[in-house]
């Protein structure tokens, strides 16, 4: 194999798209020489760069098709800005084996407190370890389910959604439900129910969703249902938002009626 000619050996990673490889082929090479390394563990190497960029491209694309409303990862989390929740507990979720077993997580808690983040990193983290994932707003998620319903669709969209191994529901009880959206949201969660995962967040304590759903009965059956095999996590505290500003002074005064105001509307 002597004098292996460059082009030719470019044609052959091109042939079995081993891109990563051809990309950076010399650099690699040059690695690899300069570490010294044995033929098996150049193989390794070379192999390993090719899965790698493999990965970033899944979980890019995968990420792109769940949808997530901004890009946000567990590290990026301070968790000493929101004393209410256990470290170790979300970092345990994030292992994702509640996916596995299509349980559901309920994050609950004022806005501005990070559910939103930590849902999109979890969603994250299902998409590292291969799980399909979906995230919507409680709002989309009734307007597509009473659209369809009213064109005669309900069961092909109830099948969509049924999909995604993970579908993330966020904000809950922003908005008020419409009169037939309760029974809708219904039939997803009973569709749902012990095959996939539902991560769900919402600013409202689970004793006021007789009220979201306008509709304490349904509302009882949904919640019997999601909160079979569940986590509930609570986050109390102060928005991560208003925290920033304060901190760099911009809302010295104003902080506490904002945070009053917070609390009322939320
Ligand atoms: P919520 O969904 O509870 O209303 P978000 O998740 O949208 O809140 O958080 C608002 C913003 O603040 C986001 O940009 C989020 O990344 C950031 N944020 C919230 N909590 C934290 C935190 N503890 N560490 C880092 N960033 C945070
Ligand atoms: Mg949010």
């Amino acid at each position: 194999m002597a004098g292996v000619d460059h082009a030719a050996l470019v044609g052959m990673l091109d042939r079995l798209k081993l891109t990563a490889i051809r990309d950076q082929l010399d650099t690699l090479l040059d690695e690899a020489a300069r570490s010294d390394m044995t033929l098996r563990e150049a193989l390794a190497f070379l192999v390993g760069r090719e899965i790698a960029r493999r990965d970033e491209r899944r979980i890019a694309m995968a990420s792109k098709m769940a949808q997530f409303p901004f890009v946000r990862e567990l590290d990026g989390f301070e968790f000493d800005a929101q004393p209410s929740l256990d470290p170790r507990q979300v970092r345990d979720l994030a292992e994702c084996r509640w996916v596995a077993h299509g349980d559901t997580i309920l994050l609950l808690g004022p806005p501005g407190t990070g559910k939103t983040h930590l849902a999109v990193a979890l969603g994250r983290e299902a998409i590292r370890r291969n799980y399909s994932v979906q995230f919507v707003t409680a709002a989309t998620l009734v307007a597509m389910l009473a659209k369809a319903h009213a064109d005669g669709a309900l069961d092909k969209q109830l099948a969509l959604l049924s999909r995604p191994k993970l579908l993330i529901i966020d904000e809950l009880g922003y908005l008020p439900f419409e009169a037939n959206a309760a029974h809708l949201f219904f039939q997803l969660v009973s569709r749902r129910y012990e095959r996939g995962s539902i991560l769900l967040t919402s600013n409202r304590s689970v004793g006021e969703w007789g009220e979201v759903f306008g509709d304490p009965v349904v509302a009882t059956a949904i919640l019997d249902r999601l909160l079979h095999h569940s986590t509930v996590i609570t986050i109390r505290g102060d928005s991560y938002r208003l925290r920033e500003k304060r901190r760099s002074g911009l809302l010295q005064k104003a902080g506490a009626s904002i945070r009053e105001a917070e609390t009322t509307t939320s």
